[in-house]
């Protein structure tokens, strides 16, 4: 929702649901751990009667823990956290798990996959950052096609989700999925050319 029209979110959220998203991405930013601004739990809230879609909360917020619960009652459907935001990992994926929401933990492209060895089994989603968070419209990197397949080997069996956020588009997603990657989050590429082409820049990414 990023990319969306903030002035008519209900309007934009029926408009990309007619047009065929699975999951509404919403990205939230704090101006502390990221440099800038979005929106947050009041907005989610506002948002969630016009689509029964899942929402898949991207929070981009240091300290995230005492937010967790206001955004599950917002009704989120996923929780997704930064590794590199708080300094107990563990626990606030335990505290999402204990909210009723699906887990998820966000990698930037800079930090290493180690960082979620060991709580993979804490874990339904890992979002990997194919740019560096704060801002739409940015380049994909490069390097996130081979985190994404080393991923893919270090996640073996477990029924673990990999998104991939960041630059998304029909140019990388072939090469995404085929890496291994389940959930594409996409911005600009959805809403780009305004409301008559959200159905068409959907159908390019699938
Ligand atoms: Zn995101």
């Amino acid at each position: 929702m990023l990319s969306s029209d903030f002035a008519n979110l209900s309007t934009e959220l029926q408009r990309i649901e007619a047009a065929g998203a699975d999951w509404i991405h919403l990205d939230v930013m704090d101006g502390h751990y990221v440099p800038n601004l979005t929106f947050g739990p009041p907005v989610i809230k506002a948002m969630r009667p016009h689509t029964e879609l899942f929402f898949d909360a991207h929070l981009m917020i240091a300290p995230v823990d005492p937010y967790l619960e206001v955004f599950a009652e917002a009704g989120c459907d996923g929780i997704t956290i930064h590794a590199e935001a708080g300094p107990h990992l563990d626990r606030s994926l335990q505290c999402i798990r204990d909210l009723g929401c699906q887990v998820g933990v966000s990698l930037n492209p800079g930090t290493s996959l180690d960082a979620i060895r060991w709580v993979l089994d804490r874990i339904d989603l890992v979002l990997l950052m194919s740019v560096n968070p704060g801002f739409g419209g940015q380049s994909f990197i490069p390097s996130a096609l081979d985190k994404v397949a080393e991923l893919r080997a270090m996640i073996d069996e477990r029924p673990i989700r990999i998104e991939v956020d960041g630059g998304v588009g029909p140019d990388n997603a072939t090469k995404l999925v085929a890496a291994g990657a389940d959930v594409l989050v996409a911005g600009s590429a959805v809403f780009r050319g305004g409301p008559d082409h959200y159905a068409a820049n959907i159908a390019a990414l699938r």
